[in-house]
């Protein structure tokens, strides 16, 4: 099946994969669509993105365009991710991560005062966007915002370049060390050192925690996930299990109830023993994609240090560490159908992924699936052209995610997360999450809850109802521009 007919709309193909997949919920199909198509904000849309969590660019660029195409200062303005509800389909809440294509069919934009998702002009959905936690707008002495340090509430890019340098050795899919680069190039962006003081991470995770105990009432949980490029030398006198470990201490013991996730290349049981000891509770060994033939030609510099069979030994070894749940590599979703040497059918691609799938949920791995993007500085995007990977094998291969989820028994992904909605409503950046919610989580089975308030507010079951995104341009003003009359120009 086709899902690029060269005659037909985007819209009518879009609505011939939902009679196609009468059975997978619309919520997904559209994710998938708007994930590998990327989006678009009118200058309404953008105006209105004030006081929302605005994008991170925390490691990769996740934008179909590089950043100086944004000539309207989007990188700075546009929220780390959106949420599509209610509309023509009458979805329910899921989270989109925000992928910025100028190109795009799909645009964000005002109607009637709300935010909404367009295609060819056409309404499909509402829009929100998630409001912007109280620690976004505190500043250290050198004036580097703490959202610089920790985004969201739990991501610690600590090493923002990578030392695999170059084709030989970088993952081809990844912009890591160009992405750093562009952020420096647009004098957007406060923080341009590669290295982020261990000083400012420990303080940016004592900050969440205390803006987590003013929300909640009680210090609840919280989940940070530490992650940077590989060291394959030293870094700072620090080779790289030691210089990962100072920051796994620094949030580990200042703060109380804690997980802390590492994401490095993967490690042997004594490494995994050794990081654990120093405070880590989940390791994820990004393989990025499951094929062995594949896995050399994107991962060249993890194949030569590591190689396939060893990573994946080592990934299924730290489940009898860590436990189960605590295990979550990251595959980068439809790469297995790159040019020009990926497979060139879906049925080729789901077989091979799928087999890797069995193998891990099996063995108590929970692998993430983050849809690819083609980051136009990538490698793998710089050396040949990459048309969308066709929508319906990331149906097929979510959908056979969920049932192994289901045969092995796996538990809902409920997270101890900062942001409310991460808790409840699936991740952004891909939909592993949103299949076995949306068809299994009671929250989201209730016939009139569509928004994100009505969904974590049913997950949650709070006392009084909170507000967890802003909905259109009045939604942004302030209680004092309110209170004085202001607008905001749409
Ligand atoms: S290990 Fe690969 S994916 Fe990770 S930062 Fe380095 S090049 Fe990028």
């Amino acid at each position: 099946m086709s899902t690029t007919a060269p005659a037909q709309s985007h819209l009518a193909s879009l609505e011939d994969l939902f009679r196609h997949f009468p059975d997978v919920p619309r919520e997904v199909i559209l994710k998938i669509e708007l994930l590998s198509h990327g989006h678009w904000f009118t200058d309404a849309a953008l105006a209105a993105t004030q006081g929302s969590l605005v994008k991170s660019y925390r490691l990769f660029s996740y934008d179909l365009v590089s950043m100086d195409k944004l000539k309207r200062g989007e990188a700075r303005q546009v929220p780390e991710w959106f949420y599509i509800f209610r509309g023509i389909y009458d979805l329910r809440a899921v989270a989109i991560q925000t992928t910025m294509d100028p190109t795009s069919p799909f645009i964000v934009d005002v109607s009637d005062g709300k935010l909404v998702l367009t295609l060819e002009g056409k309404i499909l959905s509402d829009v929100s966007l998630p409001v912007r936690p109280d620690y976004y707008s505190k500043s250290f002495s050198n004036d580097v915002p703490y959202h610089e340090i920790c985004a969201f509430g739990a991501f610690f890019t600590v090493f923002r370049q990578c030392q695999f340098w170059g084709p030989k050795e970088e993952c081809r899919f990844c912009d890591i060390n160009q992405n750093a680069r562009q952020m420096k190039m647009s004098k957007d962006f406060t923080l341009n050192a590669p290295v982020k003081s261990i000083e400012q991470v420990r303080e940016a995770g004592m900050e969440v925690s205390r803006n987590m105990l003013a929300k909640e009432g009680y210090q609840a949980p919280v989940s940070f996930i530490i992650t940077g490029g590989t060291i394959t030398n030293v870094l700072r006198g620090l080779e790289e299990n030691e210089f990962y470990a100072e920051y796994v201490r620094a949030l580990k013991d200042h703060g109380p109830r804690r997980h802390i996730s590492l994401q490095t290349n993967a490690k042997t049981r004594d490494e995994i023993k050794w990081l654990h000891a120093q405070g880590m509770d989940g390791h994820h060994a990004n393989m990025e994609v499951w094929d062995q033939r594949l896995f050399e030609w994107i991962n060249p510099g993890k194949a030569r240090r590591i190689g396939h069979a060893e990573w994946i030994k080592r990934m299924l070894d730290s489940v009898d560490i860590l436990g189960e749940g605590n295990v979550r590599p990251n595959f980068v979703g439809g790469i297995e159908m790159a040019q020009p040497h990926g497979f060139a059918t879906i049925k080729e691609a789901l077989a091979s992924t799928g087999e890797g799938l069995d193998v891990m949920m099996r063995n108590g791995v929970d692998p993430r699936f983050n849809q690819w993007r083609r980051e136009p500085h990538s490698n793998i995007v710089q050396e040949h052209e990459q048309p969308p990977v066709p929508s319906e094998f990331y149906i097929r291969l979510m959908s056979k995610r969920y049932e192994l989820w289901k045969k092995y028994a796996l538990r809902l992904p409920v997270k101890t997360e900062f942001c409310e909605t991460r808790r409840y409503i699936g991740v952004a950046h891909g939909t592993y999450d949103d299949f076995p919610l949306l068809f299994d989580a009671p929250w989201y089975q209730d016939a009139k809850a569509r928004t994100p308030e009505e969904i974590v507010q049913l997950a949650a079951g709070w006392k009084v109802p909170r507000k967890v995104s802003i909905h259109g341009p009045e939604a942004s003003l302030s209680q004092g521009e309110r209170a004085t009359g202001a607008t905001v120009v749409v």
